[in-house]
């Protein structure tokens, strides 16, 4: 049975649906006992491009404001943690994170869907077999990792490469390798296997199995009913059984 999840989205990167306190409701009849919100981090591009996957800079206050009150409100029940899945970008990274820091946040986890800036791309989660991307994709998180700002790596398989399976090996090695020298556990995503996406990618987590990195399940939710799929989570443990990957229940928060 599920017990902590820490990758949880909500209506407002307006790609989810669902309130806060219907995700912790659904939590709690499902028997979750730590549940953490993640919804897609707010970005302060400084172009005026406007995401339309997430949340605005002006709209966070409002989202911690909202969990917290909920977190007292259901404090004997369920214990409520307020995070952000986050991409690096480079040159916007010490920014966001002390905005972040100064909502009180409590936690960030790696999703890096760019191998670059949501307002340049590329998007990494789109077929490609241009080495480069995947490169540029592990070279990200790896540097994103190294800061110790991240709970963990949220769908570490994401890139959609479906070039040279040497090319594709060796990168992973060297994300999975780079991870575990950081001991920076890695994520199974729910999402994609309830969606059936490149992601959770077998050969991955084969290579993760080898070179024995800590992994969670993370739900990825989207939607409340997505929060508490036992059957998804089920296929998510399959996978790490088939795989022989390291597979921690343990608490992370
Ligand atoms: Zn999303
Ligand atoms: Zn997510």
């Amino acid at each position: 049975m599920i017990q902590y999840n820490y990758h949880t989205h909500t209506r407002r990167c307006h790609h989810a649906e669902g309130t806060e306190r219907e995700y912790i409701e659904k939590a709690i009849r499902a028997g979750i006992r730590e549940l953490g919100f993640s919804d897609h981090c707010p970005v302060p591009f400084e172009n005026g491009y406007v995401s339309p996957v997430r949340m605005t800079m002006d709209e966070a206050p409002e989202y911690f404001s909202t969990i917290r009150s909920l977190a007292e409100e259901y404090r004997d029940r369920l214990e409520i943690r307020c995070g952000f899945e986050m991409e690096y970008t480079p040159d916007l990274f010490e920014r966001q994170i002390r905005f972040y820091e100064s909502l009180g946040c409590d936690y960030l986890i790696l999703g890096q869907h760019y191998a670059g800036r949501e307002d340049i791309g590329p998007y990494v989660g789109r077929k490609t077999d241009d080495p480069w991307i995947l490169t540029r994709y592990v070279d990200l998180v790896l540097e994103g990792a190294s800061t110790g700002k991240f709970l963990y790596v949220a769908h570490p398989d994401v890139c959609w490469f479906e070039g040279d399976n040497e090319i594709y090996r060796r990168e992973c090695e060297r994300l999975c390798g780079g991870l575990l020298q950081m001991d920076i556990p890695i994520e199974i995503n729910g999402l994609g296997m309830a969606t059936s996406r490149n992601y959770p990618n077998e050969s991955f987590w084969r290579i993760a199995g080898e070179v024995g990195n800590t992994v969670v399940i993370g739900m990825d939710a989207h939607t409340p009913d997505q929060l508490a799929d036992e059957t998804v989570w089920g296929k998510c443990r399959d996978l790490a059984e088939k795989c022989n990957v390291r597979l921690t229940d343990k608490k992370l928060l």
